[in-house]
């Protein structure tokens, strides 16, 4: 390991502004290619939970009343300090989590982006003023209160960064459960929020989601929930939130359609490019262009070169820069993906791929080869988001076929158009569910747009300003100089 990680042998959840350590049972964070033990991590349970929200209560009604431009500027204290330690925050989730140096950088800078754009996107966010008879309406914004975040593995740096910048930028305060499989890099970083925030303001309780998340979900004391990660469990966390009557926020991932036209002008920059969109993250991504729809004019080129691209794709150790594919997270992970894999062979046409793949000295990981399905739109493997490099191909012909099959599932995150043709690019867009469209380049996440699901892929939207509006309620308040006559309005 050519970089130091540094690692503390124990970690312990942040309450309070300090790490303490009641829980007498820990889980290991071990490296996801080598299976080495990396570090314990405490399970925290109900108790960390309600010290945690306890300590969040004690430290809000001082955070909501801390002036932006302070809160701006631990928050960029936050993106600083990431930009300075990126190089090991990367050999962590490397180690951690299996996904390479190659990528990762990129979303360090994701992660940075977000605390610099809420840092100035709150010193903006005002409230308004309206007329009213004979006095003054004034709007204001206010905080919740106790936010707790539960967040999935697959994008550690850009998790944390979605959830905490936007809600500590509006004054309220976190409780943070990150992922029992990705809690490194964000123990990590808790540290140095320890160092940033007054205590209590920021909260981390490290465990398992049955446990601590269960905690979370069901305190009496936080006001409003945000979770990413699967639909089942987006569905208790909406429970959980309809039983205390408290705002949900949800992503809950895609099966996103990717659609190229035949009058593409540069056919390899856009093999590259829905390449990439179904096999970076090693095809963990709720963004991944995974259903890709090519038109039958170029079908058979587009394809046979679309094989020839996913063969070239070096899988190995996820440290070693050349690497463009590591490994899955988890053995639970990796029986998922093989599991769709065995559905795919059995209800599609396999033409590359399709099992697991043994790197000498990384046995304990799990490498999928990339694998290509040719397959209808109504198969599971097409259906189903299977959170691996798994790609179902579609042909194509009919325009108003193809925006009905690629509109005919129950997510709808992202989506990507190919084509030179402007009539093309803007009836597609019109016509796509999706809360987001990418023409031309696929991952086009850009700070300040908002970013969220359609249909079953979430309620809410992040990383643009819209965020903030839902990390606040809304006050409106009417003065008046005098105490008008009764039924007065
Ligand atoms: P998951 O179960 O939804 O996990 C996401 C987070 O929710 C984790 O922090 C998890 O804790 C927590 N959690 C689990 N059960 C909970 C409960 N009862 N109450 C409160 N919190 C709970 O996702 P997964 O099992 O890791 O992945 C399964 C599939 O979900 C993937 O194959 C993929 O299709 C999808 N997924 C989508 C996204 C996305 O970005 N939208 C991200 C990850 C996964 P633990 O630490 O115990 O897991
Ligand atoms: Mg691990």
């Amino acid at each position: 390991m050519s970089i130091s990680l540094e690692l503390e042998k124990h970690y312990a959840p942040l309450i309070g502004g300090e790490f303490r350590d009641s829980a007498v049972e820990t889980f290991d964070a071990v490296d996801a290619t080598t299976g080495e033990h990396l570090a314990t991590i405490t399970r925290s349970g109900k108790a960390e939970v309600d010290a945690a929200v306890a300590a969040a209560k004690k430290a809000f009604p001082a955070w909501a009343a801390t002036r932006r431009a302070e809160r701006s500027r631990l928050l960029l204290r936050v993106a600083d300090w990431i930009e300075d330690n990126v190089e090991r925050l990367v050999a962590i989730d490397a180690h951690d989590i299996g996904r390479t140096v190659f990528e990762l950088p990129q979303d360090y800078a994701s992660a940075v982006g977000q605390y610099r754009y809420f840092a100035a996107a709150v010193m903006t966010h005002d409230g308004w003023s309206a007329d009213v008879p004979g006095g003054w309406g004034l709007v204001k914004r206010e905080p919740y209160g106790v936010v707790g975040q539960i967040i999935p593995w697959n994008v550690p740096a850009i998790m944390t960064a979605y959830k905490l910048a936007p809600a500590l930028a509006a004054g309220n305060t976190v409780v943070l459960k990150p992922d029992e499989n990705a809690s490194l890099s964000t123990l990590e970083l808790a540290r140095q929020l320890a160092e940033i925030f007054p205590p209590g303001v920021v909260n981390v309780v490290p465990g398992y989601g049955v446990e601590a998340g269960a905690a979370l979900i069901a305190h009496p004391d936080v006001a409003k929930l945000a979770f990413t990660g699967s639909p089942q469990v987006g569905r208790l966390i909406a429970h959980a939130g309809a039983e205390r009557l408290v705002p949900v926020s949800l992503e809950l991932g895609g099966k996103s359609p990717n659609i190229v036209f035949p009058d593409i002008d540069d056919l390899d920059a856009v093999i590259d490019n829905v390449t990439f969109a179904a096999t970076f993250c090693n095809g963990q991504s709720c963004l991944a262009g995974t259903r890709l729809f090519v038109h039958d004019d170029i079908y058979p080129e587009f394809t046979a070169k679309l094989v020839a691209a996913f063969e070239s794709i070096r899988i190995g150790s996820p440290l070693d820069p050349a690497t463009r594919l590591g490994s899955l997270v988890s053995a639970k992970q990796g029986a998922r993906v093989l599991g769709y894999l065995e559905t795919g062979k059995a209800e599609a046409n396999l033409l590359t791929g399709g099992g697991r793949v043994e790197v000498p000295g990384h046995e304990h990981g799990w490498f999928v080869a990339p694998t290509v399905f040719e397959t209808e739109n109504r198969s599971r493997i097409a259906q189903e988001e299977i959170f691996g490099p798994v790609l179902s191909l579609i042909r194509w012909r009919d325009f108003d076929t193809m925006i009905e099959q690629a509109n005919d599932i129950v997510y709808g995150l992202a989506s990507g158009v190919y084509t030179s043709n402007l009539r093309n690019a803007m009836r597609t867009a019109d016509r796509l569910q999706a809360g987001q469209v990418w023409v031309n380049s696929y991952v086009a996440l850009q700070d300040g747009l908002p970013f969220g699901g359609y249909k079953e892929s979430g309620i809410g939207s992040e990383v643009g300003r819209e965020a903030l509006d839902m990390y606040t309620q809304l006050k409106s308040i009417v003065l008046r100089e005098q105490v008008p006559p009764p039924f007065y309005v």
